[in-house]
């Protein structure tokens, strides 16, 4: 037997804060009576509905994927782009990314069914380091990396400080290789706080999420999480 609330958020449905609203709304049905309270338990043999449509209950599923560049961070694209869920052909349950990576950007991506688990991942204050290899125009100085170290005044606010490491340079082409590890997940972050400092991304991979990384993969593989691994990240 489970918290109402936890059923609904495992499915994917809402969040488990938004399930206890849905819940106090009278939107949620237990063998088809609406129920209010917090708490209470149902097992696998209840039917549990929201707004009316049961609750498939989904096995939680957690991927992660190695995305290429030229993906969507998404499960469907009006203009037939590569989206991440064409990755994984073969799981039937209503999978999507937690966050995104830009359609330019390659690295790791979760994917999962589990909308409680994608919810408490993409709350800024789990904090989850990501660490990224940009490959910038221009060598940065010193100088200029401190900035982003320090944190970067940005059109949506200041960034929080980030770790920058200046992994090589190439001279004659004017382009250097920079890791950057943050734990916010702004839209097209790394890229705006290069901008900011006037040294435009060129190319841009996410190597690490937390303590996971791509060790093993090629870029469109992916696996399964064990359940360790989901256990740690939460
Ligand atoms: N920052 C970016 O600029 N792009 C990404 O895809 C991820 C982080």
């Amino acid at each position: 037997m489970e918290r109402l609330q936890k059923v609904i958020a495992h499915a994917g449905v809402a969040s488990r804060r938004k399930a206890e609203e849905l819940i106090l709304d009278g939107r949620v049905t237990v063998n088809g009576k609406v129920v209010r309270e917090l708490g209470i338990k149902v097992g696998p043999s209840d039917k549990v509905e929201v707004n009316g449509v049961p609750l498939d209950k989904e096995e939680p599923v957690y991927h992660l994927l190695y995305k290429p560049r030229g993906v969507i961070s998404s499960v469907s694209d009006d203009k037939g782009r590569k989206v991440v869920t064409d990755f994984f052909p073969h799981i039937t349950q209503r999978i999507y990314p937690i966050g995104r990576l830009d359609y330019d950007t390659s690295g790791l991506l979760l994917v999962t069914n589990d909308g409680e688990f994608a919810n408490l991942l993409m709350h800024p204050k789990h904090e989850v380091d990501k660490l990224y290899v940009a490959k910038v125009k221009g060598i940065p100085s010193k100088e200029k990396l401190r900035l982003l170290e320090k944190g970067i005044q940005l059109e949506d606010g200041k960034t929080a400080p980030a770790k920058v490491k200046m992994l090589s340079v190439d001279k004659k082409k004017q382009t250097a290789i920079i890791e950057i590890t943050i734990h916010e997940g702004r839209n097209r972050q790394v890229r705006r706080m290069f901008d900011a400092i006037g040294h435009e991304v060129l190319k841009l991979k996410r190597e690490k999420y937390g303590f996971l990384t791509l060790s093993g993969l090629s870029t469109g593989d992916s696996r399964e999480l064990s359940p360790h691994e989901v256990k740690q990240l939460r």
